[in-house]
């Protein structure tokens, strides 16, 4: 297979605004990505790793960014994207680089509010926030909202396909035991679902199937094994061409950034018969967390806005027969719809609020 160079693909013009950020004294090299503010200021993740090249890193910046702005219309949040990459050059003081990185976030004005992301932490945040930028770092783990969102589409999409409330005896294989597959191992089986689970940390898996009473995969069988729902909650670009034709599934709806290795591949799974939820639908309950905080939203809400999600899916899913397109074409044209209507009636700028720490 020939992959495709990345920084052959590299778009300058595609974001609304990118930034090159360096400072030599601290070992920084940084791309900020702005992928649109229609809708608010643009919300997304800081990202710490080592790239082939700076175009590399500045296109998975890009990329990320406008996934972001996805993300945000369609959980109907007052955001828009962004995405951030730090070169990781096995760089030196963490404090110095994190500090020199939020000076340059600072400089954007609230343009762009940093998060975690790969490789940073809450505390890389709190770093960043004292050199004036303002973050959107929550203190707690998303994880479980993030849960609660997968859940609540899962039931969507069962609901839709097979026109009933509850998944008692449905089969549902998680791949990833860790933060969130484990929360939503619990939730499921609460709901009488039948829970296979697999992990590439063996002993993950193991305890999570032995505390819910579900059944261990090995890792490599997850794209061949007979279930209902497959809830990709693991790593970015598990479903390629070649797993769609293995896939023994009805519905893929999981928490995985990047499911797909390619937005075509929606009509592959579509022509398989198989119901794809798009990832940045499912997972949009750490977003809708860190907007609580941002809001204020007590936590009857912020379940109440999470559990939200599933409703967004069955609707995406009725449009998307309705139009004959995909689910991820129905949520991409909302998006828009969204975004279309923030440029028309632009936010009004007014002092940010802080995330309490
Ligand atoms: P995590 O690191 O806690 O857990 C991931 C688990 O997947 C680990 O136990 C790891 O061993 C396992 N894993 C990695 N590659 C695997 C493979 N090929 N097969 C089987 N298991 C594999 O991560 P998390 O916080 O649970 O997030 C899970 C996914 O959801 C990630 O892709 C993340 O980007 C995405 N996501 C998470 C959140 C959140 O709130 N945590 C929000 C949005 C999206």
């Amino acid at each position: 297979m020939t992959a495709t160079p990345v920084a052959a693909s590299f778009a300058p013009w595609a974001s609304e605004t990118l930034v090159f950020c360096s400072d030599p004294s601290a070992g920084l090299r940084a791309v900020i990505a702005i992928d649109s503010t229609a809708l608010g200021p643009a919300l997304g993740g800081v990202r710490l790793k080592a790239y082939a090249s700076d175009a590399h890193g500045a296109r998975e910046a890009q990329r990320l960014a406008a996934a972001m702005t996805l993300k945000n219309a369609v959980a109907g949040l007052p955001y828009g994207g962004g995405k951030s990459v730090i070169f990781d050059t096995g760089a030196h003081d963490r404090v110095a680089l994190m500090g020199a990185f939020g000076e340059a976030v600072a400089r954007l004005g609230g343009a762009y509010l940093p998060g975690v992301d790969m490789g940073t932490t809450p505390a890389d945040l709190q770093i960043m926030r004292t050199r004036g930028a303002t973050v959107s770092c929550a203190d707690d783990d998303p994880s479980p909202w993030t849960a609660t969102g997968v859940h609540a589409a899962i039931q969507a999409s069962v609901g839709h396909l097979d026109h009933r409330t509850d998944l008692r005896g449905v089969r549902v294989l998680i791949q990833g035991a860790g933060h969130v597959g484990a929360d939503l191992a619990w939730k499921l089986a609460s709901d009488g679902a039948q829970v296979l689970i697999a992990d590439v940390a063996a002993e993950r898996a193991a305890l999570v199937a032995h505390e819910v009473g579900g059944e261990v995969v090995a890792p490599e069988a997850v794209c061949h094994t007979e279930c209902d729902v497959f809830a990709p909650c693991a790593a970015a670009g598990v479903i390629g061409a070649e797993q769609i034709a293995s896939l023994q599934c009805r519905i893929v709806a999981g928490a995985a950034n990047d499911t797909l290795t390619d937005d075509a591949l929606a009509g592959a799974l579509r022509e398989r018969g198989i119901l794809y939820v798009p990832d940045f639908v499912a997972n949009a309950g750490g977003v809708i967390h860190i907007h609580a905080l941002r809001a204020g939203w007590n936590a009857a809400r912020l379940h109440a806005e999470v559990t939200a999600i599933g409703q967004r899916v069955g609707e995406l899913l009725t449009r998307a027969d309705d139009t004959g397109g995909t689910p991820l074409d129905a949520a991409k044209a909302l998006a828009a719809e969204r975004l279309q209507a923030g440029a028309a009636a632009p936010v009004q700028a007014g002092p940010l609020q802080e995330v309490a720490a």
